[in-house]
């Protein structure tokens, strides 16, 4: 099946799995990015149902996303202290855990993943910038040895210290995985400009709207449903045509239960429409 240009949902894997499975279905989405379940669900077992659990609902998995224990995305600051593989201090063990959930996607049949490495220091010199690069380019090698990109998540960092961190790191299988309301929500830049500068490493992206903060970079800006917040919904998607993006579009939505599903639905008709599909 193409995955081209299909839409997508991103789901927790250990959060409300069948209502999430079913509310995909039920919509034709026929993709989905999962967040790897921990590590205790990760069995040969598990995997096999997972993998049936989706494919009984007609969805492929095009990327599995890293999260690590001890994250949180509290606010700003805490996100800058937690995330990803930029805090010093639990770098090496999440290299692991991350080389892990590589080994569990290519069970998957999975040939991407993706992750927040946390805040990319703006500056090359600081010295935290140095040993982020080089743990990113062990995993990209990693990543390699299993089919799979590795995608980096947009938003924490402006578009310029992305795109100048991917190029230092230097590895072919290296992708961006494009959240235009990350851009927002953390107030590291205009998306679309972004989209345009990152358009040749995309080839994943979040289809999530945000509201700008009265303090950009210190204060979180609001998520909103799809097409009511600032990122113009209709301008990001003849951007992704303007770039040649070829992926799926995925639907993130931060939120849970059945207003998480009402929203999804409204987001994939905004989508179909945005599409020429209706
Ligand atoms: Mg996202």
């Amino acid at each position: 099946m193409s995955i081209a240009r299909s839409l997508g949902i991103f789901i927790i894997c250990d959060q409300d799995l069948p209502l999430r499975l079913k509310t995909a279905s039920q919509l034709g989405i026929t993709t989905a990015q999962v967040l790897a379940p921990p590590a205790e669900q990760r069995t040969p077992e598990k995997t096999v149902e997972l993998q049936k659990a989706f494919a009984d609902a007609g969805l492929t998995i095009t990327v599995v996303f890293c999260g690590f224990p001890g994250e949180s995305y509290a606010d700003i600051p805490t996100v800058k202290r937690t995330v990803g593989l930029a805090p010093a201090e639990t770098r090496a063990e999440r290299l692991a855990e991350a080389k892990r959930i590589s080994d569990f996607a290519r069970r998957l049949g999975v040939d991407a993943i993706g992750l927040h490495i946390g805040f990319i220091p703006e500056e090359p010199d600081d010295p935290n910038y140095a040993p982020l690069v080089e743990t990113v380019r062990e995993l990209a090698r990693y990543c390699s040895g299993n089919g799979q990109h590795l995608h980096l998540e947009t938003g924490q960092e402006t578009a310029e210290t992305l795109l100048r961190f991917i190029k230092d790191v230097d590895a072919p299988n290296l992708a961006v995985n494009f959240d235009p309301a990350n851009m927002i929500l953390y107030g590291s830049g205009e998306p679309l400009p972004a989209l345009r500068l990152l358009g040749r490493y995309v080839r994943s992206v979040h289809c999530k709207d945000a509201r700008w903060s009265d303090t950009p970079g210190q204060e979180w800006g609001v998520e909103t449903l799809l097409g009511e917040g600032q990122v113009n919904m209709a301008a990001f998607v003849a951007v992704l045509d303007e770039i040649g993006y070829q992926g799926p579009l995925t639907i993130e939505r931060e939120i849970a239960g059945e207003e998480q599903a009402r929203d999804i639905e409204k987001g994939v008709q905004l989508l179909r429409r945005l599409m020429g599909r209706q």
